[in-house]
């Protein structure tokens, strides 16, 4: 039997435990609530963190004194740099999640792409996630920061916390989405919010242009696999057709505005390009090629 969102609702708030920033957790369960929607099923592993159990996971791996005790625990692994007050965690402003399978029972560590489309609804929220971050990467690990580093946290200034919590989609969205379904005969619920059904979509109207425009031989199924990949062509400035559109519409979605979504390649379009090349730590060379479409769609 599938979990009830209930379920993954109550399990997500008793980890998260008492002393979480109201807005964090707020955005923490609406997330959670997003995700159960697409049917990918997240919980909430932890939340608020005192300074001593940060001093208890800190003490993983090493030789530890805080305040006197020793919380040195060299038989497990090291699973943190941050002493007790460097962690957002500890401010109740961080949550870490993971996937559970569809029953609820079991904890799915994989980072595939349920995983990603969850941080990709955490950052719409307004978490920071710490997949991006370059030195180490915190997979699990979602943040509100408020401006304030943890040092100022220390310090007792108080974060102004906010996060773009709508019930209603964007309307950029919307109007990509209407748009898909006019030009591709998809039939997706025009909501502003890019699901995979959306996503889907777009790949069914890149598969389309392909063929059209390009003689490609593409089935036209809305996945992406190496036959979608490799019949792909490099676009870059100056180019002018529906493929730059479904350029400007991916993009768009992995949050970087191309401007007008008109499909002619220009300035705006190539520097959203760029932004997103550069971020998603491809090589920036402002061409739309295999390997940015291989990143906007894999
Ligand atoms: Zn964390």
């Amino acid at each position: 039997m599938k979990v009830g969102l209930r379920t993954l609702l109550e399990r997500s708030v008793k980890k998260m435990g008492k002393g979480m920033n109201p807005i964090v957790k707020a955005a923490a369960l609406e997330m959670v609530e997003r995700a159960y929607n697409e049917g990918i099923y997240v919980q909430i592993s932890a939340g608020y963190r005192s300074l001593e159990e940060q001093a208890s996971l800190y003490g993983q791996g090493r030789v530890y004194i805080y305040n006197g005790k020793n919380y040195s625990n060299l038989a497990k692994p090291n699973v943190t740099n941050a002493k007790p007050g460097q962690s957002y965690h500890n401010y109740g402003l961080a949550i870490d999640f993971f996937i559970v399978s569809d029953d609820g029972k079991k904890a799915i560590w994989t980072v595939n792409s349920k995983w990603q489309r969850v941080a990709a609804i955490g950052k719409e929220l307004g978490f920071i996630w710490g997949g991006d971050w370059s030195s180490f990467k915190d997979y699990p690990h979602l943040e509100m920061t408020g401006g304030l580093s943890y040092k100022q946290l220390q310090a007792g200034k108080n974060p102004h916390i906010t996060s773009p919590k709508t019930s209603k989609g964007d309307n950029h969205i919307i109007s990509i989405q209407k748009t898909l379904n006019v030009r591709y005969e998809t039939n997706i619920e025009c909501d502003g919010f890019y699901g995979p059904k959306t996503r889907m979509a777009l790949i069914i109207g890149l598969q389309t242009e392909l063929n059209k425009q390009f003689n490609k031989k593409l089935v036209v199924d809305g996945k992406w696999g190496p036959k979608t990949k490799n019949a792909t062509v490099t676009i870059k400035k100056g180019a002018s057709c529906n493929i730059t559109w479904i350029l400007q519409a991916a993009l768009y979605m992995k949050g970087f505005n191309p401007g007008t979504l008109d499909g002619e390649f220009g300035e705006n379009t190539e520097m959203a390009l760029y932004k997103y090349q550069k971020a998603s730590r491809i090589s920036a060379d402002k061409l739309a090629g295999k390997v940015t479409w291989n990143e906007l769609f894999a």
